[in-house]
């Protein structure tokens, strides 16, 4: 029986429906819902690049060159020379040898997982990679192996099991609903010592981290020769859309035979690499962005510790106020929207059940003022307080 209407009103009781808004941009950190006006701190568009004039000028012309619609998939007539110049850039700023481009991140890390192994083979993941991660490896029919969030024990545990096939260790970089960084090279070291390969999903690193904006795999000083794939998003930092792998010519060379999100899919809009292009050179040269971001983020922190605000421990612009229940970070959520301010609550299955939070995240748009606003909105939101300080 479809008992679909059941389910969905479950869901609705348990405070786990999802609403979808429309919310026009005002300006870089703010939205407008039709009635008013809210100050965000929900997207992930950390630099402030997606309503950036540069990019949007590089887009316009592009689109004026080349129209909307690349017509196909790459392979067929899709491709373009601009994508050739965003897949050659990304190797050089990022210090790989080749880039090969999807048309999303969750395309991307489905495809790469799927091409890389299959049922004889193993592949090792936290238990917080994103969901595409996971999906990536349910896809292939390879074994997977979860550990407990950051447990390199576990993870050795597990490795040192005898098993056939190749093995692949697979990581986000940043975790998206926590913020914390990976433990990048004791990963790298596992893998070399138990004969895996590794992939970093940086979907929250890239243009966050690393001294050029290069991620989390640059700022721990890891190379392809430790890390053969790194998986980058442009939805994110970038501003605009779409994602890639970079590595060692022959592992991107099979990616682009063997990846079936990538051959089979519409390539992305000529437009939006040429808007890409710009954003990497505003990455790597505004080294403003990344330091105020650092000096938001410091701001939180201290007046979330005045406040007993319950912040997990993170050092990227992923800010996560652990409430626990479903239904109180749906109602603190709602309390800061009638304060005029917007921070999505997180609830499960995206994230373990009981800690539902309010993942609070900053782009180098916002002003110090509008980190205050936020703090005295949280500090009228009880449920928010832990009890030690309340
Ligand atoms: C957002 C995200 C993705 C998906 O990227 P899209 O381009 O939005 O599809 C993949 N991995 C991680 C870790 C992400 O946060």
């Amino acid at each position: 029986m479809w008992n679909l209407a059941e389910g969905l009103a479950e869901r609705r009781a348990a405070g786990l429906e999802r609403r979808v808004r429309a919310l026009q941009p005002v300006d870089g950190v703010r939205v407008h819902d039709g009635r008013r006006e809210l100050l965000q701190f929900c997207s992930n568009d950390y630099m402030g690049l997606a309503a950036d004039q540069r990019l949007r000028a590089a887009f316009v012309d592009e689109a004026m060159r080349s129209g909307v619609g690349s017509g196909a998939s790459h392979f067929v007539t899709g491709h373009r020379p601009v994508h050739e110049a965003l897949a050659s850039r990304l190797a050089a700023w990022l210090q790989r040898d080749q880039v090969l481009l999807f048309s999303s991140g969750y395309l991307a890390n489905l495809g790469i997982v799927d091409a890389l192994v299959g049922r004889r083979d193993q592949v090792y993941q936290d238990r917080l990679n994103h969901a595409s991660l996971l999906d990536g490896a349910r896809l292939s029919g390879a074994r997977l192996k979860r550990y407990a969030h950051g447990d390199m024990e576990q993870l050795e545990r597990s490795l040192s099991r005898d098993v056939e096939g190749r093995r692949l260790i697979v990581s986000d970089g940043v975790f998206s609903m926590d913020g914390d960084i990976a433990p990048l090279s004791e990963l790298a070291s596992l893998a070399a010592r138990y004969g895996a390969a590794m992939l970093v999903d940086d979907a929250h690193g890239l243009g966050v981290l690393g001294e050029t904006g290069g991620g989390s795999l640059q700022q721990a000083g890891l190379d392809q020769d430790r890390v053969p794939l790194l998986v980058g998003t442009l939805g994110k930092a970038a501003g605009t859309f779409g994602a890639f792998v970079a590595g060692p010519a022959v592992w991107v060379e099979h990616l682009r035979q063997q990846a079936r999100t990538q051959i089979y899919t519409t390539a992305p809009p000529a437009a939006l690499a040429a808007a890409t292009l710009v954003a990497i050179d505003i990455l790597t040269e505004e080294t403003w962005r990344r330091h105020h971001l650092q000096a938001l983020i410091a701001r939180f922190q201290a007046g979330a510790a005045q406040l007993g605000l319950r912040l997990l421990p993170s050092p990227t612009p992923i800010q996560p106020v652990l409430v626990g229940d479903a239904g109180t970070a749906l109602e603190a959520s709602e309390a800061l929207d009638r304060r005029g301010i917007m921070v999505s609550a997180i609830r499960p299955p995206t994230v373990p059940a009981g800690s539902a939070r309010l993942r609070v995240t900053f782009s180098a748009l916002h002003k110090e003022a509008d980190v205050d606003r936020l703090l005295e909105a949280m500090a009228d939101i009880p449920v928010l307080r832990s009890a030690e300080s309340a």
